[in-house]
């Protein structure tokens, strides 16, 4: 290659004028060849009358580096490397051309650039299922613009998101929900995951799409108790406008049930000490908030409403066989005033005015001395949209005359459900109770009607701001 090359360096003049200069041993083979033609060429200026500006050198094909490309593809782009092999510096080079060939195309220059060491090109003008070969060669441009160009490398071909990985999921019931725990494999790009359940006739219906790429979880909210609930995930990845699915994974199935445990309470603070519950718990053994859906309500004989006046909520008991099942917790603001001890239901009125004066909503007389359940006050008459915001907001906290005020929704479950006679147990009670204190949500000033007021509803409705839930 070396002698090869010697004969081949040519010297070309401005005017062209050409000169073959056969044997310039400096130029032979170096990383530098830029130098070396100022020499070549000042020698000549000074051994002629030919002027020697614009003159360049020209090399042979042989005498460039011979290039070098991989291509890695990410099912959306081909990321290519470009260097050169001879182990030489490639300084003599002017820069890369890379070519570019779609299927069994022809091959076009796709790229050029002056770059003289290893680099990388990103090719995102891809489609996915598609081939594509990369080739490239380095040249050497001269003054003059003549381009020698370097052998070709060896072409790669690359074909465009062969993979998209396979899901991975996990599943676990949480309360009466079932949550996923959704990955997956490495290899290979996705756009997101397709989730699926199974229906009560076992057809797979896909019920959520996750436009997540990572780790993520789904929880699936509307479950059922009756059978197991079964799921299987695919990932999908997106391209060209259309969707390319991953495997299924296998299929896991959870179940929810909720299941009565009997309890006898030994704890002597408790307000229910000695007496057995029956306490409805989910699968992973915490307790339904509102079991009322899992209890045939008709088959009570009786309530019992337990208020805690130190913690500020109702608990409600529906009572079968001398067992209790706690049906429902309500936050409540008692006062201090409110007497503790063993009363009855005595009156129950849907409208009752209220010291103030005010009115109250869904009201049942706890005591002779004018202690009520019963909804927080409005300021005018059988007006539903005067509602004291203040008072909804300070709920859970101990600041009326003695009524146990509620939310409107709580007062009515129990104006609806416990009649006249239905024993109401008032304590200070610090120790177990089968729920735990419920949180509500706080009003604006504007608010001033009560989310859970079934009759208000439509101003949550003009408003957007609430979903009625009973
Ligand atoms: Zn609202």
């Amino acid at each position: 290659m070396f002698s090869k090359l010697k004969k081949a360096v040519t010297l070309i003049l401005a005017g062209a004028v050409l000169l073959t200069v056969p044997q310039v041993p400096a130029f032979a083979y170096t990383d530098a060849p830029t130098r070396e033609v100022k020499s070549v060429k000042a020698s000549a200026a000074s051994g002629s009358s030919i002027a020697a500006s614009g003159s360049a050198i020209a090399v042979t094909g042989g005498s460039i580096v011979r290039a070098h490309i991989s291509a890695k593809q990410d099912n959306k782009s081909v990321r290519l490397t470009v260097s050169h092999t001879d182990g030489k510096t490639g300084n003599h080079i002017t820069g890369y051309q890379i070519y570019k060939k779609t299927g069994s195309g022809k091959w076009q220059l796709y790229k050029e650039n002056t770059k003289r060491g290893t680099f990388t090109v990103k090719d995102t003008k891809v489609k996915y299922k598609k081939s594509y070969s990369y080739r490239a060669r380095a040249y050497y441009k001269d003054e003059s613009g003549k381009t020698v160009s370097g052998k070709y490398s060896s072409s790669v071909h690359v074909k465009i998101g062969l993979t998209v990985s396979k899901a991975v999921i996990s599943a676990k019931p949480v309360k009466a929900d079932v949550k996923l725990t959704i990955s997956h494999k490495k290899a290979g790009k996705i756009s997101g995951y397709a989730v699926y359940k199974k229906n009560k006739s076992g057809k797979w219906v896909r019920r959520a799409t996750l436009k997540k790429t990572g780790k993520t979880s789904y929880t699936d909210t509307n479950t059922t108790s009756r059978r197991k609930n079964t799921y299987r995930v695919r990932t999908y990845y997106k391209a060209d406008g259309k969707t390319y699915y991953g495997a299924y994974t296998k299929s896991v199935s959870v179940k929810v049930a909720v299941s009565p445990v009997t309890k006898k309470i030994t704890d002597k603070k408790s307000a229910v000490y000695g007496k057995t519950l029956v306490l409805y718990q989910y699968a992973d053994g915490s307790m339904v908030e509102d079991p009322t859906k899992y209890v045939d309500e008709d088959s009570f004989q009786k309530y019992v409403m337990y208020v805690n006046k130190a913690k500020q909520y109702v608990t409600a008991y529906g009572v079968r066989d001398g067992k209790l099942y706690p049906l429902r917790a309500f936050i409540c603001s008692p006062g201090y005033a409110t007497p503790v001890g063993t009363h009855h239901i005595l009156a129950q009125m849907r409208w009752h005015e209220l010291m103030g004066p005010c009115w109250g909503q869904w009201c049942s007389k706890v005591a002779s001395n004018g202690i009520y359940f019963h909804s927080i006050f409005s300021s005018q008459h059988n007006s539903n949209n005067t509602m004291s915001v203040r008072g909804y907001n300070n709920l859970g906290t101990t600041c009326s005359h003695g009524c146990i005020r509620l939310q409107a929704g709580s007062a009515k479950w129990i104006y609806d459900h416990c009649k006249v006679g239905t024993t109401v147990e008032i304590t200070n009670s610090t120790g177990y109770e089968p729920f735990s204190k419920p949180v509500i949500e706080k009003l604006p000033s504007w608010h001033t009607w009560d989310p859970t007021d079934p009759t208000a509803q439509k101003y949550c409705k003009a408003h957007k701001c609430h979903k009625y839930a009973k």
